[in-house]
């Protein structure tokens, strides 16, 4: 089964709607969660870092992700977002498509409720906090062909991963000029 090449920011396959997934017993299927699966774990050994990957990034234009946080991980099939907190939190976010090289900060609801089909098409409702629940909307956006960029509407807002990598580890520099 083949690992897939990130479309990178700028293809416009990347801004296609993806299609939800009828055929819960399709081989193609099964095949296609295979190559997600071995996919981000080679994604993630490159750079170190990525909780989640969409198949519209790798051009396949399903409505797939597979998410590798805690507590294990597992598939999300035809996601929809059922609801919203008003409360919002900004956080600094990073893609694939720029491969991990810099980041954008987005103000996203804290919790938010979502329905999924798993792999066999059965039916769930989770609700998803923090960093979850961002991700979630992250990859939910790739599905739709909307990118992390999209939602900047202030320039400064775009900084370099090497740039937040140093504001993390050398806080005392920051947070004089803060
Ligand atoms: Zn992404």
């Amino acid at each position: 089964m083949p690992v897939y090449n990130v479309l990178l920011l700028g293809d416009p396959e990347l801004r296609e709607k993806s299609t939800p997934v009828t055929d819960f017993k399709a081989p193609e299927l099964r095949a296609l969660l295979g190559d997600l699966k071995r996919t981000l774990t080679v994604l993630q050994a490159r750079f170190g870092t990525g909780l989640a990957l969409a198949a519209p990034l790798l051009g396949i234009h399903k409505r797939i992700i597979y998410f590798r946080g805690d507590p294990a991980p597992f598939f999300i099939i035809n996601p929809e977002i059922s609801g919203r907190s008003k409360e919002e939190e900004e956080d600094w976010e990073t893609c694939f498509s720029f491969q991990m090289s810099f980041v954008v900060k987005i103000k996203r609801p804290k919790t938010i409720a979502m329905k999924y089909n798993d792999e066999n098409g059965d039916k769930h409702i989770i609700s998803c906090e923090g960093k979850m629940a961002r991700v979630m909307l992250h990859e939910i956006d790739h599905l739709d062909g909307v990118l992390p960029v999209d939602h900047i509407s202030n320039p400064p807002l775009i900084m370099r991963a090497e740039l937040i990598k140093q504001r993390l580890s050398s806080s005392s520099r920051w947070k004089k000029q803060d």
